[in-house]
């Protein structure tokens, strides 16, 4: 099974509308010469429609950093799937390490996101990860398997193989320490043995597992040559055009 690399920058809580665009111009022209390759950016909401307008006609989804619901409501300060749809998202991180620890966002609130993303036709880029007391106690498999089974319940069968998994220890995010290739590997081919018992090892075969956790130029061609990693999701490197573009280039 071949699966196609995808690569998604996370601006997180970064950048102002005019850099936004710049850079958002900057990774379509990287993208047009790699079509193999599927390349997203995820800028902060309120910059999406600005962004969106720039990738138009270019091989660049757009992707939002979060949801609330799929639909209108009283929900105060809240976006809902319907609306990230209607200003030209494809895709929608979900449940990172981030949310997880500053929010207090749980694996039953991204399942429920989950839902809501797949009734608005959106890509999901659901993340999960161990912090490193977690792997100092040898709990990564265990605390991966509760995320997986938790932010994945209910997710029916046959929308499974569009959901994007990424692997994200939260160690690695933010602090220039990478998994190394070996350290990412094993644990995406272990997330791939458990999405073969949820659903079933053909679908588990078509999902991607994207590594995320200080990608550079200069780790991306080795973590992205490893059997079970599909792609990454970049937070640091893709706010710099030179290396994002580098690394799409990796993909
Ligand atoms: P980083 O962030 O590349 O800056 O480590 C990755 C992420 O949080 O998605």
């Amino acid at each position: 099974m071949t699966r196609r690399t995808i690569i998604a920058g996370n601006w997180k809580m970064n950048t102002r509308a005019d850099g936004a665009a710049e850079l958002a111009k900057a990774v379509a022209d990287a993208a047009g010469q790699t079509p193999a390759v599927e390349v997203a950016v995820c800028p902060p909401s309120v910059y999406l429609s600005r962004v969106g307008e720039v990738l138009a006609g270019s091989n660049v989804g757009l992707g939002a950093q979060n949801l609330y619901a799929a639909e209108d409501g009283a929900y105060t300060g809240e976006v809902n799937a319907a609306m990230l749809s209607d200003v030209g998202c494809r895709y929608v991180i979900l449940g990172h390490s981030e949310r997880r620890a500053l929010l207090g966002e749980t694996d039953q609130q991204v399942s429920e996101k989950l839902a809501a993303a797949l009734a608005g036709n959106l890509v999901p880029i659901v993340c999960v990860g161990e912090t490193l007391e977690d792997r100092e106690a040898n709990r990564t498999e265990a605390v991966v398997e509760t995320q997986i089974r938790g932010s994945l319940a209910g997710l029916d069968e046959t929308r499974a193989a569009g959901v994007v998994v990424a692997y994200e220890p939260v160690w690695a995010i933010g602090t220039g320490k990478t998994a190394t290739p070996e350290q990412a590997e094993e644990v995406h081919a272990f997330i791939r043995k458990l999405l073969a018992e949820l659903f079933t090892a053909e679908i588990a075969d078509q999902i991607r597992i994207q590594y995320g956790g200080s990608v550079k130029p200069g780790n991306a061609n080795e973590l992205l040559g490893q059997p079970n990693i599909d792609g990454a999701l970049v937070g640091g490197a893709s706010l710099k055009a030179d290396d994002f573009q580098a690394i799409i280039k990796a993909g």
